[in-house]
């Protein structure tokens, strides 16, 4: 545990250089907590595919609904062709299956209208940022979707996927400015952050607020008295017992 500095130490460094001092610190103890998964890179469309089925969905139900959906169907040419219920079938135990089955479909179908293949291999020549703005311009396909497929993927671009409940921990932790929109919390963290970091960091980065968000910043009542950023933390210095409410979905 890191004790050295205090909070407020860290905070001047902040303002010194313009960065979030506390950043390497805070990803240091996330990875002691909760060592990231050592998972393979896949193909950015198989990500992109992956994140749609995983979206309000766990872990392993998402996984296992991605695995039967490359059995049924094991090429996307398969997946775009497939029969609708067949498609939702095959993602049955995950939240919206059928919507999901349809954004699925319908980003295959546009990916093959703009680019003939059906791939997204093809970015990694493109700039991080046109390379989000392609997907972003996909059906469906939002901030969170873009950036995980970038950073997730084979691609290994250095950008942050922001989720509803990773937002939490990082507004309450005070990475972000009070008030800053969801759309721009990725963006904020990345400015912050320490020149070095590169895409496997922000993996962890994310892994690691996933976790915290889970064990100890609930919705509601955080518990911050176990927490392993307490004395990194704004919203615990004001009191663990402070209810701070968000919005489940933001913007
Ligand atoms: S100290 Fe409390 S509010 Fe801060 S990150 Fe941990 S659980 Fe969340």
């Amino acid at each position: 545990m890191f004790h050295l500095c205090s909070y407020n130490d860290f905070m001047q460094m902040s303002l010194t250089f313009a960065r979030d001092g506390r950043l390497p610190e805070i990803l240091k103890r996330l990875r002691a907590s909760w060592p990231p998964r050592g998972q393979g890179k896949c193909d950015p469309l198989s990500q992109l595919i992956f994140v749609i089925v995983a979206a309000r969905a766990p872990g392993a139900s998402a996984l296992a609904a991605f695995q039967r959906l490359k059995r049924s169907f094991p090429r996307w040419h398969d997946v775009k062709l497939a029969d609708l219920d067949l498609l939702t079938r095959a993602l049955a135990g995950v939240e919206d299956a059928r919507e999901k089955a349809k954004t699925i479909q319908n980003i295959l179908r546009e990916i093959e209208k703009r680019h003939e293949y059906l791939e997204l291999d093809f970015l990694s020549d493109w700039s991080t940022s046109a390379a989000r703005q392609f997907l972003e311009s996909l059906p469906g396909v939002g901030p969170t979707a873009s950036a995980a497929t970038l950073n997730f993927s084979t691609l290994q671009r250095t950008v942050l996927s922001v989720s509803d409940e990773t937002a939490r921990p990082v507004r309450r932790l005070g990475i972000v400015p009070e008030g800053a929109v969801r759309s721009s919390l990725d963006r904020h963290i990345i400015e912050r952050m320490p020149t070095e970091w590169q895409a496997h960091d922000l993996t962890a980065l994310h892994q690691g607020l996933e976790k915290l968000a889970r064990h100890f910043c609930h919705h509601g009542r955080p518990a911050c008295k176990g927490c392993p950023l307490s004395d990194l933390c704004p919203t615990a210095r004001r009191g663990a017992g402070d209810v701070v409410q968000f919005k489940r979905r933001e913007d």
